[in-house]
């Protein structure tokens, strides 16, 4: 499952590989800040732009 991620802090998109597990507690580092978020699938709160 691949997903398009939006950092919370420079706001620059990238892909997300899910690997299995519990996507609530997945946590992305991003590749532009180095800045590491939570990925989350609630609707409030997700960093998710899209599947892909
Ligand atoms: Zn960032």
């Amino acid at each position: 499952m691949r997903f398009l991620v939006q950092c919370p802090k420079c706001k620059q998109t990238m892909q997300y590989e899910m690997r299995g597990g519990d996507i609530q507690t997945k946590i992305k580092r991003c590749v532009y800040c180095g800045r590491f978020f939570k990925v989350h699938s609630n609707i409030n709160k997700t960093r998710i732009v899209k599947r892909v």
